[in-house]
């Protein structure tokens, strides 16, 4: 069974031809799959009724279905899904004042193994498809604005979710490149933030793309012996490797472009005021004093042996950061009750008792 949401307008096309339509139709049901966001052939009513079944026979706009829905106390809502083979999927939904965010998972659970993460529990269940990626971001939106209408323009997207999106580059690749049709969600790489832990090779890659996202990094540690144990992909390319990769990708930046470094603080591993002045110095080394630092505290589980720092060595770590010279930011952690949090994604059903606790 083909799953439309997959398939780009030109795939799409192709479909429709072989299955003996005219070709207007498949401008038709691109319309209706991504810009309308209906996830059944029945709705599309613009279709004859026979064409609906035709398709109903070929095949589906929907293979995801909706587990659970979680509501956290700051409006985070995470979206805990299943694909048609029950793997858990999970997106979340992040509101502020000035634009809506949207998290979506590349893969479900992670082959990473990050020591603070609590995805990492779960070990790697599979790559998504395209589709799959494309589905989770359709499902968020028809829940927050409604089926059929329009998608605000300024929503805002993230590949932050379950899973390391650049060990299943090209699904994920062609799923941005079919979220960003005109005629479809429309939502432009501009908008578009996808996160690596440090695939190295795929950091080429990827900047070598002609109509890009955003890309931010993961660092979390400024030697290799610390990253070699929080992140053991570390191991595979060291963080002379990894920043080598990130001048290299700094390199092709547009005037006004920026990349961003993600670092998660945690209290008495990585948020000295020697560690931050480490961090300064390490980007001075590798001249890359111009991105920025987004510090995350961490997001703590019961599973994980790792606290946040306190409120002001978060300021601290950012302050000495700043008098580096490095432009240093604090992510406000969003959704921590309802495990929706950077790091918390794994497929629970249950509040966050830590954080209920007020730990
Ligand atoms: N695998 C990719 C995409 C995930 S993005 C990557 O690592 O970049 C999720 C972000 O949350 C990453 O920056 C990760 O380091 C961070 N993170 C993981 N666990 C966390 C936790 N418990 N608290 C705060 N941030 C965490």
């Amino acid at each position: 069974m083909q799953h439309l949401m997959g398939l780009s307008r030109s795939e799409l096309t192709e479909f429709v031809l072989g299955l003996g339509l005219p070709r207007y139709r498949s401008d038709q049901i691109f319309r209706g799959v991504h810009e309308r966001r209906l996830r059944s052939f029945e709705q599309m009513t613009d279709l004859p009724k026979s064409l609906r079944e035709q398709l109903e026979q070929a095949a589906t706009a929907a293979t995801l279905t909706v587990e659970s829905k979680h509501i956290s106390t700051d409006g985070t809502r995470r979206y805990l899904m299943k694909t048609h083979d029950g793997r858990p999927v999970e997106a979340v939904y992040i509101p502020t004042e000035s634009r809506d965010t949207i998290c979506f998972s590349s893969q479900s659970g992670c082959a990473l193994n990050c020591d603070f993460c609590l995805t990492a529990k779960l070990g790697l269940l599979r790559n998504l498809t395209a589709g799959e990626i494309v589905e989770q971001t359709i499902i968020v939106l028809n829940d927050v604005y409604g089926e059929g209408v329009e998608t605000p323009h300024g929503t805002n997207l993230v590949a932050m979710g379950a899973g390391e999106p650049f060990q299943n580059f090209s699904n994920l690749i062609k799923a941005l490149e079919i979220m960003s049709d005109e005629h479809g969600l429309f939502i432009v790489p501009g908008r578009v933030t996808v996160s690596t832990s440090g695939i190295v090779p795929k950091i080429y890659e990827f900047a070598k793309l002609e109509r890009r996202p955003n890309l931010a990094i993961s660092l979390s540690a400024a030697t290799d012996e610390l990253r070699d144990r929080l992140m053991p992909i570390n191991k595979r390319w060291n963080l002379d490797e990894l920043l080598t990769a990130a001048k290299e990708f700094e390199k092709t930046l547009k005037r006004g472009e920026r990349f961003t470094f993600e670092y998660v603080l945690l209290g008495g591993v990585n948020d000295s005021d020697a560690q931050a002045r480490e961090l300064a110095e390490l980007l001075r080394k590798h001249d890359l004093r111009r991105a920025k630092i987004n510090l995350i505290p961490h997001n703590p589980a019961e599973q994980l042996d790792y606290h946040p720092p306190t409120a002001d060595q978060v300021l601290r770590f950012k302050e000495i950061l700043e008098a580096e010279g490095v432009s240093a930011y604090v992510r406000t952690p969003r959704g921590r009750d309802i495990y929706a949090a950077c790091g918390q994604l794994a497929a629970k059903s249950e509040p966050n008792l830590v954080q209920l606790a007020g730990v």
